[in-house]
């Protein structure tokens, strides 16, 4: 199996061929999941005016200790009408805008207010309780990079920026073609010799969460002509993923028709479990996998070296699966030839690492085992077996 690529090696071949796709612009309330194609700039300064961090009492630092008439009310979006004269208070809430003249905000539980006039017993050091005008960004700052997934902080930001319209990167458009004689649609009935076809659905939930616009394509017997049809089909969109049919059995029929219409294959076969019998080729621009049929296969390669592409598809800046140390609660037997994905669940250890549990029922058709996971741990090939508490490298499962 020395010929075997590594999961690193096979993830280098699938990016050095993925060419970013275009770029469109968006109301940015359209936005949220997207890659951002270009930097987002503050329309304003944020905050837009020096704002009061409390509710309370805005004055003069020097003033402080003192007693003080309260000359005016300034509530968040009615700023006061003059600004504020020495020896004077003016009522401020959270939000509000600091006057002209004062450089700081007492909170209201720190006075004693009686008939306007505002007690204040201890000096309040300039600068108090005022959020100045541009301390989050300035007007004309990026407020994201190019390359950055938009998600709720980042939506937050770009609104209270006032980017109203973002510069995204399009959406790939993925096919996702499930084969095998032996599918039928959950609800169906089973005749003899069938399963429920389950990879469609899972690989079109992994697309969209990945940014893509999945097509599902209907599931297809393993007889040439149909796969032809469905093939050609799937090549027309950015990227196209098939289930099942790229191993070595006479039924197999994915990389060799995909051959016939033009696809060039850059690679079969990598040094993983599950998912061994895993494809990879191009008929520019469509990127073309051909993932195993046994579901956690499909699952765990998806993972591994599908949603990389998409990302990277999208610009996204790093696109590579994120481990994370983590440490074995249980031993896990290596494998000689291949690094494998062992499904776990994680829990806060003792210590402060995640302590990692396999799950009993690791082969690759168990699908329902596999759903109980939330991460896969990374057990590298080798001799004998990881023990219990080693450092381990996992990747978390949405
Ligand atoms: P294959 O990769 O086509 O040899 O399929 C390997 C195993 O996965 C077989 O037991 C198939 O019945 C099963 N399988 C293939 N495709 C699917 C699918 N879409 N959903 C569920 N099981 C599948
Ligand atoms: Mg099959």
């Amino acid at each position: 199996m020395a010929d075997l690529l590594t999961i690193e090696e096979a993830q280098q071949l699938i990016l050095e061929r993925v060419r970013p796709l275009g770029m469109e612009k968006l109301a940015l309330e359209e936005s949220e999941g997207r890659v951002l194609a270009k930097a987002a700039k503050a329309v304003v300064d944020l905050p837009p005016f020096p704002s009061s961090a409390m509710d309370g009492f805005a004055v003069r630092s020097a003033d402080t200790p003192g007693q003080l008439p309260v000359v005016f009310r300034i509530a968040a979006g009615l700023p006061a009408p003059r600004s504020l004269d020495d020896g004077e208070a003016m009522g401020i809430a959270t939000g509000g805008v600091v006057p002209e003249g004062a450089d700081a905000v007492i909170p209201v539980e720190y006075v004693v207010e009686d008939d306007n006039v505002v007690r204040i017993p201890d000096p309040a050091p300039a600068g108090a309780n005022v959020r100045p005008r541009g301390s989050d960004a300035a007007a004309g700052d990026a407020v994201l990079e190019a390359g950055v997934r938009l998600g709720p902080a980042q939506l937050g930001a770009l609104a209270a920026a006032g980017a109203g319209e973002v510069v995204c990167a399009t959406r790939p458009r993925a096919a996702v073609l499930s084969t095998g004689t032996e599918l039928r649609a959950p609800g169906e009935t089973l005749g003899p010799g069938e399963v429920y076809e389950a990879n469609g659905l899972i690989l079109a939930a992994q697309l969209r969460s990945a940014g893509a616009l999945p097509e599902r394509l209907a599931a297809v017997a393993d007889d040439e002509e149909t796969h032809r049809v469905a093939l050609e089909r799937g090549l027309e969109a950015d990227v196209l993923v098939t289930s099942g049919g790229v191993s070595v059995g006479p039924h197999d029929l994915v990389r060799r028709i995909e051959a016939e219409l033009g696809v060039e294959e850059v690679f079969w076969r990598v040094a993983v479990k599950p998912g061994k019998p895993v494809s990879f080729g191009l008929r520019a621009p469509t990127l073309v996998f051909g993932l195993p049929g046994n579901p956690v296969s499909s699952l765990v390669c998806f993972e591994l070296f599908v949603r990389p592409a998409v990302l990277a598809l999208q610009g996204l800046a790093d696109p590579l699966p994120r481990f994370e140390p983590g440490r074995l609660a249980a031993a896990v037997k290596r494998n000689q030839g291949r690094d494998q994905l062992v499904r776990a669940r994680t829990r806060r250890g003792d210590s402060d690492a995640v302590a990692l549990e396999p799950l009993a029922g690791q082969e690759s058709h168990m699908i329902v085992r596999a759903a109980a996971a939330d991460a896969l741990v990374l057990v590298p090939r080798g001799e004998g077996e990881l023990p219990a508490g080693a450092a381990v490298a996992y990747l978390r499962l949405g």
